[in-house]
């Protein structure tokens, strides 16, 4: 095979060592030889004067501390638990998206464990490069086969599925119809694709329609695209009826199921599945973040679509693959989806219980004036985003780890605590949280 190098002589020791481009420069001579390659600091200090160029970001953090909006990270000291410690201190948990408990099971652990051992620590490099292992694509497998799809690929997160998808398939000459309560990851895919953005009231699928029409005769593709479980409101998005409507029009179908995947569905298969839609959805988006206890998003679909995504989707062609041990945490995840439905049954015992004990009591839990709830997201809405952060910090300091939501994570005036359910919480555990949400809004004048 010809190559640049013909005719030239090439020390084959220089070619192994793979040093032959590198420029060699002469070391200081003025520096100790211990000290050569040393970073030398001024100090150890941290930088302490203000920057005026950042004085703006400062004025914004001033802002949210002025409208009681401004948040510590809660420091999580043990395990992703029912009951666990947040800042040193024991509280029932009911902030989190382990649904299913699988963070910490203990054949996830294993899973995780041997793959590390067995194939190291981490990956290398983007997939298209070096970085696809023979685990990525046994994960990609399963997940096809459990969805019922020709073929699967694996993103790093949930978000990077969706930006990274949504972008990639639609150009600025095409047009993307979305719910106005979709997650971020769709908005910022749909802004990066540069496509003409169109909104539709929330599950409002004849203002789809209407908005669908209105573009019908226009040349460019067209991708309809829902939440299957919306995030913030717990309801759950008219999968099966845009579908219809993007096969009348010939629009792409396209789902989030970020909180579908693993609670809706036979074993979790998610919102196609749950409305026995399926065929219908084009491209189907689930994170291994939330119910599967790992991290990573995945898109299921045509062979084609995948293999396009392997072409084109950025955080796929110029983000590191998971390391090793991701992957086989989440086979782990879906075996036991498959063996340990009993799972899902208490996942949903309990968010029926729970949210009937807090409807009992009086507590807004959506319906009124946001969507009602229909899965294990259940809101307590409280409007005024100071009273809700405010509520938040009371419910930690009796024992309950119920997470503040405000502007602009929900829209303005409806704030609320955010409570996810799991499979893994005892009935005594319910019990207690909900005698503390109780006290502790009668206190502040909630309820
Ligand atoms: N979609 C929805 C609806 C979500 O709630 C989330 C997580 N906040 C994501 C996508 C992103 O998933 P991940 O956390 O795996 O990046």
């Amino acid at each position: 095979m010809p190559s640049r190098t013909q005719g030239k002589a090439i020390n084959p020791a220089a070619l192994h060592l793979n040093q032959m481009h590198i420029p060699h420069r002469k070391p200081p001579t003025n520096v100790p030889e211990t000290q050569r390659f040393t970073i030398v600091s001024m100090s150890n200090t941290p930088q302490s004067a203000p920057r005026p160029q950042l004085a703006h970001l400062t004025a914004a953090l001033d802002d949210l501390r002025a409208r009681g909006t401004y948040f510590h990270l809660r420091v999580l000291d043990d395990q992703q638990a029912p009951v666990c410690h947040y800042d040193g201190r024991r509280v029932i948990n009911l902030a989190s998206n382990n649904y299913l408990g699988l963070c910490n099971h203990p054949k996830l652990r294993e899973a995780a464990i041997a793959a590390t051992q067995k194939y190291g620590a981490g990956s290398g490099a983007v997939r298209t490069i070096a970085g696809t292992m023979r685990i990525h694509m046994e994960l990609e497998a399963k997940i096809a086969a459990f969805k019922n799809v020709e073929a699967c690929v694996v993103f790093q997160s949930g978000f990077a599925a969706n930006a990274g998808t949504v972008s990639a398939i639609l150009g600025k000459d095409d047009f993307i119809l979305s719910d106005e309560l979709n997650h971020a990851s769709i908005i910022d895919g749909a802004r990066l694709s540069r496509a003409k953005i169109k909104v539709f009231r929330h599950k409002d699928v004849a203002h789809a329609e209407e908005l669908l029409r209105e573009i019908q005769l226009e040349p460019g593709h067209k991708l309809l695209i829902t939440d299957g479980v919306f995030s913030m409101d717990g309801d759950i998005g008219p999968v099966a009826a845009l579908a219809d409507l993007a096969a009348k029009y010939g629009a792409i179908m396209m789902v989030d199921d970020a909180h579908a995947s693993g609670v809706l569905g036979r074993n979790g298969r998610g919102s196609v599945d749950h409305f026995g839609c399926h065929g219908k959805v084009d491209v189907q988006v689930g994170t291994l973040s939330k119910a599967i206890g790992a991290l990573g998003g995945y898109v299921c679909g045509s062979r084609d679509l995948i293999d396009y995504l392997y072409h084109r989707a950025r955080p796929f062609l110029f983000s590191t693959s998971h390391p090793p041990s991701v992957a086989a945490t989440c086979i782990a995840a879906f075996d036991i989806l498959e063996t340990e439905p009993e799972r899902i049954a208490r996942l949903w015992d309990n968010t029926r219980y729970f949210k009937a004990q807090l409807a009992a009591a009086g507590f807004d839990i959506g319906g009124r004036t946001t969507p009602a709830s229909e899965t294990p997201i259940t809101p307590i809405i409280i409007g005024d985003a100071r009273r809700t952060m405010d509520f938040s910090r009371a419910l930690f300091d009796a024992g309950v780890m119920a997470t503040g939501i405000a502007f602009p994570t929900v829209p303005e005036g409806k704030a609320r605590i955010r409570t996810i359910m799991t499979s893994e919480h005892t009935r005594e555990q319910i019990d207690r949280a909900l005698e503390i949400i109780t006290t502790t809004a009668k206190q502040g004048g909630i309820l």
